[in-house]
Protein backbone atom coordinates (compact mmCIF):
# COMPACT_ATOMS: atom_id res chain seq x y z
CA UNK A 1 0.00 0.00 0.00
CA UNK A 2 1.21 3.52 -1.11
CA UNK A 3 1.96 5.34 2.50
CA UNK A 4 1.05 8.40 1.00
CA UNK A 5 -2.61 7.68 0.33
CA UNK A 6 -4.25 10.41 1.13
CA UNK A 7 -7.24 9.91 3.45
CA UNK A 8 -8.50 13.61 3.82
CA UNK A 9 -8.19 16.90 2.09
CA UNK A 10 -8.93 20.40 3.47
CA UNK A 11 -11.21 22.72 1.70
CA UNK A 12 -8.46 24.99 1.89
CA UNK A 13 -5.08 25.08 3.62
CA UNK A 14 -2.95 28.38 4.17
CA UNK A 15 0.13 26.13 4.78
CA UNK A 16 1.37 25.33 1.15
CA UNK A 17 4.69 27.56 0.71
CA UNK A 18 7.42 27.87 -1.59
CA UNK A 19 10.63 26.65 0.23
CA UNK A 20 12.38 29.78 1.93
CA UNK A 21 9.14 31.85 1.76
CA UNK A 22 9.06 31.11 5.79
CA UNK A 23 12.57 31.92 6.49
CA UNK A 24 12.44 34.86 4.03
CA UNK A 25 9.51 36.62 5.97
CA UNK A 26 10.78 36.16 9.58
CA UNK A 27 14.08 37.86 8.54
CA UNK A 28 11.87 40.16 6.60
CA UNK A 29 10.14 41.02 10.43
CA UNK A 30 13.22 41.12 11.65
CA UNK A 31 14.38 43.74 10.07
CA UNK A 32 11.34 45.96 10.13
CA UNK A 33 11.48 45.68 14.09
CA UNK A 34 14.81 46.26 14.04
CA UNK A 35 14.22 49.61 12.04
CA UNK A 36 10.72 50.36 14.05
CA UNK A 37 8.84 50.29 10.41
CA UNK A 38 5.50 48.98 11.48
CA UNK A 39 2.74 51.34 9.17
CA UNK A 40 3.71 53.08 6.26
CA UNK A 41 7.05 53.32 5.23
CA UNK A 42 9.48 52.09 2.41
CA UNK A 43 7.95 48.62 2.34
CA UNK A 44 4.06 49.96 1.70
CA UNK A 45 6.12 52.14 -1.18
CA UNK A 46 7.44 49.04 -2.82
CA UNK A 47 4.38 46.77 -1.97
CA UNK A 48 2.36 50.09 -4.25
CA UNK A 49 4.83 49.68 -6.77
CA UNK A 50 4.79 46.14 -6.96
CA UNK A 51 0.94 45.68 -7.37
CA UNK A 52 1.50 48.84 -10.08
CA UNK A 53 3.81 46.61 -12.14
CA UNK A 54 1.95 43.32 -11.59
CA UNK A 55 -1.94 44.75 -13.02
CA UNK A 56 -0.50 47.66 -15.02
CA UNK A 57 -2.81 50.14 -13.41
CA UNK A 58 -1.34 53.57 -13.14
CA UNK A 59 -2.09 54.25 -9.52
CA UNK A 60 -2.28 51.29 -6.47
CA UNK A 61 -2.94 52.32 -3.19
CA UNK A 62 -2.81 49.43 -0.06
CA UNK A 63 -5.34 49.82 2.36
CA UNK A 64 -6.76 47.86 5.85
CA UNK A 65 -8.69 45.38 4.17
CA UNK A 66 -10.89 44.84 1.39
CA UNK A 67 -13.89 45.52 2.45
CA UNK A 68 -12.62 49.43 3.52
CA UNK A 69 -11.67 49.39 -0.30
CA UNK A 70 -14.70 49.12 -1.14
CA UNK A 71 -15.83 51.93 1.01
CA UNK A 72 -12.98 54.29 0.40
CA UNK A 73 -13.57 53.63 -3.39
CA UNK A 74 -17.80 55.07 -3.19
CA UNK A 75 -16.44 57.54 -1.30
CA UNK A 76 -13.98 58.94 -3.68
CA UNK A 77 -16.46 58.22 -6.75
CA UNK A 78 -18.59 60.92 -4.89
CA UNK A 79 -21.58 58.53 -3.44
CA UNK A 80 -22.84 59.72 -0.22
CA UNK A 81 -26.37 59.61 1.74
CA UNK A 82 -29.24 58.63 -0.15
CA UNK A 83 -27.69 57.39 -3.23
CA UNK A 84 -28.54 54.08 -4.86
CA UNK A 85 -25.45 52.00 -5.73
CA UNK A 86 -26.73 49.02 -7.34
CA UNK A 87 -25.20 45.34 -6.09
CA UNK A 88 -25.45 41.62 -7.60
CA UNK A 89 -27.44 39.12 -5.22
CA UNK A 90 -24.94 36.69 -5.20
CA UNK A 91 -21.22 38.15 -3.75
CA UNK A 92 -19.89 38.26 0.17
CA UNK A 93 -21.97 40.24 2.09
CA UNK A 94 -18.66 42.89 2.09
CA UNK A 95 -19.99 44.11 -1.15
CA UNK A 96 -23.59 45.27 0.35
CA UNK A 97 -21.92 46.39 3.71
CA UNK A 98 -20.21 49.04 2.01
CA UNK A 99 -22.88 50.79 0.41
CA UNK A 100 -24.71 50.70 3.53
CA UNK A 101 -21.25 52.18 5.39
CA UNK A 102 -20.90 54.56 3.19
CA UNK A 103 -24.95 55.85 4.12
CA UNK A 104 -26.41 55.11 0.73
CA UNK A 105 -28.68 52.54 -0.70
CA UNK A 106 -28.57 49.39 -1.22
CA UNK A 107 -29.91 48.03 -4.40
CA UNK A 108 -29.75 43.78 -5.00
CA UNK A 109 -29.69 43.50 -9.06
CA UNK A 110 -29.86 39.37 -9.71
CA UNK A 111 -27.16 37.10 -11.34
CA UNK A 112 -27.16 35.48 -14.36
CA UNK A 113 -28.20 31.60 -13.78
CA UNK A 114 -25.49 29.80 -15.68
CA UNK A 115 -22.62 32.24 -14.63
CA UNK A 116 -23.43 33.76 -11.35
CA UNK A 117 -22.47 37.49 -12.64
CA UNK A 118 -24.36 40.28 -14.11
CA UNK A 119 -25.41 40.12 -17.65
CA UNK A 120 -25.51 43.07 -20.01
CA UNK A 121 -29.26 42.76 -20.07
CA UNK A 122 -29.93 42.81 -16.36
CA UNK A 123 -27.65 45.49 -15.80
CA UNK A 124 -29.26 47.52 -18.36
CA UNK A 125 -32.94 46.83 -17.18
CA UNK A 126 -31.99 47.96 -13.30
CA UNK A 127 -29.99 50.84 -14.77
CA UNK A 128 -33.58 51.56 -16.26
CA UNK A 129 -35.87 50.94 -12.89
CA UNK A 130 -33.66 52.39 -10.31
CA UNK A 131 -31.47 55.38 -12.13
CA UNK A 132 -28.56 54.66 -9.58
CA UNK A 133 -25.87 56.93 -9.05
CA UNK A 134 -23.28 54.05 -8.46
CA UNK A 135 -23.07 49.97 -9.49
CA UNK A 136 -20.15 47.82 -7.82
CA UNK A 137 -19.97 44.60 -10.23
CA UNK A 138 -18.51 41.99 -8.83
CA UNK A 139 -15.75 39.25 -10.04
CA UNK A 140 -16.73 36.55 -8.32
CA UNK A 141 -14.79 32.87 -7.85
CA UNK A 142 -11.94 34.12 -9.57
CA UNK A 143 -13.77 34.47 -12.80
CA UNK A 144 -15.85 37.60 -14.39
CA UNK A 145 -18.53 38.23 -16.19
CA UNK A 146 -18.74 37.27 -19.91
CA UNK A 147 -20.17 40.82 -20.30
CA UNK A 148 -18.09 43.12 -18.51
CA UNK A 149 -16.81 45.30 -20.98
CA UNK A 150 -20.20 45.93 -22.12
CA UNK A 151 -21.25 46.67 -18.94
CA UNK A 152 -18.37 49.04 -18.28
CA UNK A 153 -19.37 50.52 -21.71
CA UNK A 154 -22.81 51.05 -20.71
CA UNK A 155 -22.20 52.03 -17.29
CA UNK A 156 -20.01 54.96 -18.32
CA UNK A 157 -22.79 56.00 -21.19
CA UNK A 158 -25.26 55.96 -18.53
CA UNK A 159 -23.56 57.90 -16.13
CA UNK A 160 -23.64 55.24 -13.49
CA UNK A 161 -20.26 55.05 -11.47
CA UNK A 162 -18.76 51.46 -11.82
CA UNK A 163 -16.88 49.99 -8.81
CA UNK A 164 -15.46 46.65 -9.50
CA UNK A 165 -14.94 44.14 -6.51
CA UNK A 166 -11.99 42.49 -7.50
CA UNK A 167 -11.42 40.59 -3.77
CA UNK A 168 -11.62 37.00 -6.08
CA UNK A 169 -10.07 37.99 -9.16
CA UNK A 170 -6.45 38.89 -8.32
CA UNK A 171 -4.50 37.84 -11.45
CA UNK A 172 -7.70 37.29 -13.47
CA UNK A 173 -7.00 38.29 -17.53
CA UNK A 174 -9.50 39.60 -20.04
CA UNK A 175 -8.75 39.54 -23.24
CA UNK A 176 -5.26 38.87 -22.64
CA UNK A 177 -5.43 42.54 -20.09
CA UNK A 178 -5.07 42.20 -16.77
CA UNK A 179 -8.94 42.60 -15.37
CA UNK A 180 -8.13 45.78 -13.23
CA UNK A 181 -6.75 47.70 -16.48
CA UNK A 182 -10.21 48.58 -17.89
CA UNK A 183 -11.86 49.32 -14.74
CA UNK A 184 -12.84 52.87 -13.41
CA UNK A 185 -11.80 51.80 -10.13
CA UNK A 186 -11.15 48.68 -8.37
CA UNK A 187 -10.50 46.91 -5.22
CA UNK A 188 -9.29 43.87 -3.86
CA UNK A 189 -9.24 41.79 -0.95
CA UNK A 190 -5.53 40.45 0.81
CA UNK A 191 -7.22 38.11 3.37
CA UNK A 192 -5.01 35.39 3.75
CA UNK A 193 -7.37 33.03 2.05
CA UNK A 194 -7.77 34.80 -1.21
CA UNK A 195 -4.95 34.42 -4.30
CA UNK A 196 -2.65 37.09 -3.41
CA UNK A 197 -3.24 36.67 0.52
CA UNK A 198 -1.47 38.65 3.13
CA UNK A 199 0.01 37.78 7.29
CA UNK A 200 -3.17 39.48 8.06
CA UNK A 201 -5.80 42.07 6.56
CA UNK A 202 -5.32 43.97 4.53
CA UNK A 203 -6.62 45.20 1.10
CA UNK A 204 -6.00 47.55 -2.21
CA UNK A 205 -7.48 50.10 -4.66
CA UNK A 206 -6.59 50.43 -8.68
CA UNK A 207 -7.65 53.45 -10.61
CA UNK A 208 -5.94 55.22 -13.46
CA UNK A 209 -7.63 57.98 -12.87
CA UNK A 210 -5.54 60.65 -11.04
CA UNK A 211 -7.91 62.40 -9.39
CA UNK A 212 -10.04 59.11 -8.01
CA UNK A 213 -6.91 58.11 -6.56
CA UNK A 214 -6.12 61.30 -4.75
CA UNK A 215 -9.19 61.48 -2.87
CA UNK A 216 -8.59 57.65 -1.61
CA UNK A 217 -4.84 58.42 -0.43
CA UNK A 218 -6.71 61.06 1.70
CA UNK A 219 -9.82 59.08 2.86
CA UNK A 220 -7.38 56.07 4.17
CA UNK A 221 -5.85 58.46 6.40
CA UNK A 222 -7.73 60.71 8.32
CA UNK A 223 -8.91 63.02 5.84
CA UNK A 224 -5.32 64.30 5.91
CA UNK A 225 -4.34 66.97 3.78
CA UNK A 226 -1.17 67.29 5.81
CA UNK A 227 -0.24 65.73 8.90
CA UNK A 228 -2.63 68.34 10.94
CA UNK A 229 -4.99 69.76 8.38
CA UNK A 230 -7.73 67.18 7.64
CA UNK A 231 -9.62 67.98 4.69
CA UNK A 232 -11.98 65.49 4.58
CA UNK A 233 -13.74 62.77 7.17
CA UNK A 234 -11.83 59.84 6.35
CA UNK A 235 -11.02 56.35 7.93
CA UNK A 236 -7.73 55.21 9.54
CA UNK A 237 -7.30 52.46 7.05
CA UNK A 238 -3.53 52.30 6.30
CA UNK A 239 -1.69 48.86 5.44
CA UNK A 240 0.38 47.19 7.96
CA UNK A 241 4.37 46.63 7.21
CA UNK A 242 4.57 43.21 8.05
CA UNK A 243 1.29 42.61 5.80
CA UNK A 244 3.21 44.48 2.93
CA UNK A 245 6.33 42.07 3.05
CA UNK A 246 4.63 39.20 3.42
CA UNK A 247 2.39 40.91 -0.29
CA UNK A 248 5.88 41.50 -1.79
CA UNK A 249 7.28 38.34 -1.30
CA UNK A 250 4.24 36.07 -2.15
CA UNK A 251 3.63 38.54 -5.70
CA UNK A 252 7.02 36.80 -6.61
CA UNK A 253 5.28 33.21 -6.92
CA UNK A 254 1.86 34.65 -7.78
CA UNK A 255 2.82 32.96 -11.51
CA UNK A 256 3.29 29.67 -9.79
CA UNK A 257 0.84 29.72 -7.51
CA UNK A 258 -2.34 30.41 -9.99
CA UNK A 259 -1.02 28.01 -12.29
CA UNK A 260 -0.74 26.09 -9.53
CA UNK A 261 -4.32 26.45 -8.89
CA UNK A 262 -5.81 26.56 -12.38
CA UNK A 263 -3.82 22.76 -12.25
CA UNK A 264 -6.91 21.49 -9.68
CA UNK A 265 -9.59 23.33 -11.58
CA UNK A 266 -8.52 22.27 -15.33
CA UNK A 267 -8.14 18.59 -13.57
CA UNK A 268 -11.51 18.60 -11.78
CA UNK A 269 -13.57 19.66 -14.99
CA UNK A 270 -11.21 17.48 -17.10
CA UNK A 271 -11.90 14.14 -15.12
CA UNK A 272 -15.43 15.02 -14.04
CA UNK A 273 -16.88 15.96 -17.31
CA UNK A 274 -18.43 12.47 -18.36
CA UNK A 275 -20.76 13.07 -15.33
CA UNK A 276 -21.75 16.83 -15.76
CA UNK A 277 -25.24 16.14 -16.07
CA UNK A 278 -25.29 15.52 -12.46
CA UNK A 279 -21.86 18.22 -11.34
CA UNK A 280 -22.40 20.75 -13.88
CA UNK A 281 -18.81 22.73 -14.03
CA UNK A 282 -19.05 26.59 -13.81
CA UNK A 283 -15.76 28.13 -15.90
CA UNK A 284 -15.30 31.50 -17.19
CA UNK A 285 -15.46 31.68 -21.26
CA UNK A 286 -12.27 31.35 -23.21
CA UNK A 287 -11.96 35.06 -23.19
CA UNK A 288 -11.82 34.70 -19.27
CA UNK A 289 -8.37 33.72 -18.10
CA UNK A 290 -9.35 32.30 -14.12
CA UNK A 291 -7.26 32.74 -11.30
CA UNK A 292 -8.10 29.44 -9.64
CA UNK A 293 -9.99 31.08 -6.36
CA UNK A 294 -11.67 28.30 -6.30
CA UNK A 295 -13.94 25.20 -8.26
CA UNK A 296 -17.09 25.94 -8.87
CA UNK A 297 -20.01 23.41 -10.03
CA UNK A 298 -23.57 23.43 -9.75
CA UNK A 299 -25.57 20.59 -8.25
CA UNK A 300 -29.51 19.68 -7.40
CA UNK A 301 -30.08 20.81 -4.43
CA UNK A 302 -31.74 17.44 -3.29
CA UNK A 303 -28.45 15.69 -4.55
CA UNK A 304 -25.96 18.29 -2.93
CA UNK A 305 -27.03 17.53 0.35
CA UNK A 306 -26.55 13.78 0.20
CA UNK A 307 -23.13 14.63 -2.04
CA UNK A 308 -22.19 16.86 1.41
CA UNK A 309 -22.98 14.01 3.93
CA UNK A 310 -20.66 11.92 1.10
CA UNK A 311 -17.55 14.56 1.16
CA UNK A 312 -17.87 14.91 4.83
CA UNK A 313 -17.81 11.27 5.87
CA UNK A 314 -14.70 10.95 3.70
CA UNK A 315 -12.53 13.92 4.95
CA UNK A 316 -13.07 16.02 2.15
CA UNK A 317 -13.31 19.77 2.52
CA UNK A 318 -15.66 21.83 0.39
CA UNK A 319 -17.23 25.48 -0.15
CA UNK A 320 -20.96 26.63 -0.82
CA UNK A 321 -20.05 29.68 -2.13
CA UNK A 322 -22.42 31.24 -1.15
CA UNK A 323 -24.84 29.91 0.99
CA UNK A 324 -27.50 32.25 0.87
CA UNK A 325 -28.22 35.56 -1.38
CA UNK A 326 -27.79 38.68 -0.85
CA UNK A 327 -31.65 39.80 -0.56
CA UNK A 328 -32.13 36.59 1.50
CA UNK A 329 -29.92 38.16 4.67
CA UNK A 330 -32.14 39.05 7.79
CA UNK A 331 -29.52 42.33 7.89
CA UNK A 332 -30.79 42.85 4.28
CA UNK A 333 -34.16 43.08 4.73
CA UNK A 334 -35.04 46.76 5.71
CA UNK A 335 -32.88 48.15 2.79
CA UNK A 336 -35.15 45.99 0.31
CA UNK A 337 -37.75 47.09 1.91
CA UNK A 338 -37.10 50.84 1.28
CA UNK A 339 -35.04 50.61 -2.27
CA UNK A 340 -36.44 47.25 -3.79
CA UNK A 341 -34.51 44.46 -6.09
CA UNK A 342 -34.80 43.07 -9.16
CA UNK A 343 -35.28 39.03 -8.35
CA UNK A 344 -35.44 36.45 -10.81
CA UNK A 345 -34.60 33.96 -7.92
CA UNK A 346 -31.18 33.15 -9.83
CA UNK A 347 -28.99 33.99 -6.92
CA UNK A 348 -31.38 31.91 -4.83
CA UNK A 349 -31.05 28.97 -7.05
CA UNK A 350 -27.70 29.38 -7.14
CA UNK A 351 -26.94 29.19 -3.69
CA UNK A 352 -28.92 26.21 -3.00
CA UNK A 353 -27.17 24.23 -5.86
CA UNK A 354 -23.53 25.79 -5.52
CA UNK A 355 -20.66 23.14 -4.62
CA UNK A 356 -17.03 23.77 -4.37
CA UNK A 357 -13.91 20.89 -4.42
CA UNK A 358 -11.01 21.41 -1.88
CA UNK A 359 -8.73 23.96 -4.22
CA UNK A 360 -5.55 25.99 -2.85
CA UNK A 361 -2.23 26.55 -3.92
CA UNK A 362 0.10 23.75 -4.21
CA UNK A 363 -2.55 21.35 -3.68
CA UNK A 364 -1.14 17.75 -4.24
CA UNK A 365 -2.00 15.57 -7.05
CA UNK A 366 -2.80 12.81 -4.48
CA UNK A 367 -5.23 14.86 -2.86
CA UNK A 368 -6.93 15.33 -6.46
CA UNK A 369 -7.03 12.02 -6.79
CA UNK A 370 -8.69 10.87 -3.95
CA UNK A 371 -11.57 14.22 -3.87
CA UNK A 372 -11.80 12.85 -7.96
CA UNK A 373 -12.19 9.40 -6.75
CA UNK A 374 -14.76 9.66 -4.00
CA UNK A 375 -16.65 11.77 -6.03
CA UNK A 376 -16.83 10.02 -8.90
CA UNK A 377 -18.15 7.06 -6.49
CA UNK A 378 -20.70 8.84 -5.15
CA UNK A 379 -22.13 9.96 -8.87
CA UNK A 380 -22.01 6.48 -9.97
CA UNK A 381 -23.39 5.04 -6.84
CA UNK A 382 -26.71 7.22 -7.75
C1 LIG B 1 -13.27 38.83 0.75
C2 LIG B 1 -14.22 39.68 0.04
C3 LIG B 1 -14.46 41.01 0.44
C4 LIG B 1 -13.98 41.60 1.73
O1 LIG B 1 -12.62 41.60 1.92
P1 LIG B 1 -12.03 41.73 3.43
O2 LIG B 1 -10.57 41.91 3.17
O3 LIG B 1 -12.35 40.44 4.11
O4 LIG B 1 -12.66 42.89 4.07
C5 LIG B 1 -15.30 41.79 -0.35
N1 LIG B 1 -15.87 41.30 -1.46
C6 LIG B 1 -15.69 40.02 -1.87
C7 LIG B 1 -16.35 39.56 -3.12
C8 LIG B 1 -14.88 39.16 -1.12
O5 LIG B 1 -14.71 37.91 -1.53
Amino acid sequence: MNDKAVKSVPFITLNRFEPGFKDEFLNGVKHLVENTQFVGGPIVAELEGNLKTYTKVKYALGCANGTDALQIALRALGVSRGDKVLVPDMTFWATFEAVVNVGANPVTIDVDQNTAHWDLNTFKKAVDMFKPKAAIMVHLYGHASPDTESIRQFAKDHNVLLLEDGAQCFGVKLNGKGIFEGALIATTSFYPAKVLGASGDAGAIFTNDESLMKNCHTLINHGRTDHYSHGMVGWNSRIGAYESLFLNLSLKHIDARIPSRMMAVETYTEVLRPYAEILKPVRAPKSIEENGYCSVFFMKPELRTRFIQTLKDRGIGFGTIYPGAMSKQSGALPYIKENGLLDFGHGHLISQSVINLPCFQYITKEELDYTLSVTKEFINGL
